[in-house]
């Protein structure tokens, strides 16, 4: 448990699907404004491959592991952050996943839709939840859930129709979280990191992983704690 009044006021900051891509950025960048970081994977390899990567740019994050899917792994984060750090700050859903059996929407398997579901919307779902009480414990506690413009229904296409549902659905989890902690003033928002050079993102998209997670950075350090139950892209409000 911290009690060193120098990390009174340093952020804890969870991070989950963080051992590359857009979540190992946000990471980065997190160590870097000063936050203590905790970097969560799903293999312990990839996590500690990691962390070793940021030490290297002298960087410090702790790592745990996460299989974001798996309510007995969310509860080991709960116990290893309750134990040795007492509280959380800011809980970052970063963890996606796009199938290679996503097709468009008349013909995708309902299989690829409920995988897609269970890591993309429901794992948001059941850790905000679960680790609230330990975000109750800080003065400004903030959930941010990476979504995408695939799932905004004001720019809905047919094609990736599990991904794209997947998003919208996150969404939704994210107004309900935001009314649902609104007496708490634990901030809920969505964030959009735009098109991203990332295994996910291809090397053919448009920003570097710099600015992907600028927006994420930014409500986890600096955006306003009023600002709650919105739809980010470049630090602004976009439409659902
Ligand atoms: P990547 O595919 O590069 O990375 C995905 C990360 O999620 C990996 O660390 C992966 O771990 C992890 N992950 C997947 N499933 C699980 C699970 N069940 N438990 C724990 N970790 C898991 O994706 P990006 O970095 O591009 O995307 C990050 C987020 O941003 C996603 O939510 C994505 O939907 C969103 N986004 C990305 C865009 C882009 O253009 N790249 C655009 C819009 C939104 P492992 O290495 O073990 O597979």
């Amino acid at each position: 448990m911290i009690s060193d009044s120098r990390f009174m006021n340093q952020k804890i900051v969870v991070v989950t699907g963080a051992n590359r891509g857009i979540g190992f950025e946000i990471v980065r960048q997190l160590a870097r404004a000063g936050a203590r970081v905790i970097l969560t994977a799903r293999q312990v390899k990839t996590g500690k491959e990691a962390v070793s990567k940021l030490r290297a740019e002298d960087l410090n994050a702790d790592f745990h592991p996460l299989e974001v899917t798996k309510d007995k792994s969310i509860g080991g984060l709960h116990g290893f952050i309750n134990e040795s750090l007492g509280k959380l700050d800011v809980l970052i859903n970063n963890a996606g996943i796009i199938e290679s059996t996503d097709t468009d929407v008349l013909d995708v398997p309902p299989a690829t839709v409920r995988t897609t579901l269970e890591t993309n919307t429901l794992a948001p779902l059941r850790l905000s939840p679960f680790l609230a009480p330990l975000l109750r414990k800080s003065k400004g506690g903030r959930i941010i859930n990476l979504s995408s413009g695939m799932g905004a229904l004001s720019g809905m296409g047919s094609d990736h129709a599990a991904y794209r549902m997947s998003k919208t659905a996150l969404n939704a989890v994210t107004k309900m979280l935001a009314a649902a902690f609104q007496p708490e003033k634990i901030a809920v928002n969505s964030v959009c990191p735009g098109w991203v050079r990332t295994d996910m993102g291809g090397p053919n998209a448009e920003r570097d992983v710099a600015q992907g997670a600028d927006s994420a950075v930014w409500l986890a350090l600096e955006a306003p704690q009023s600002l709650t139950g919105k739809f980010i892209r470049d630090r602004k409000e976009i439409p659902w």
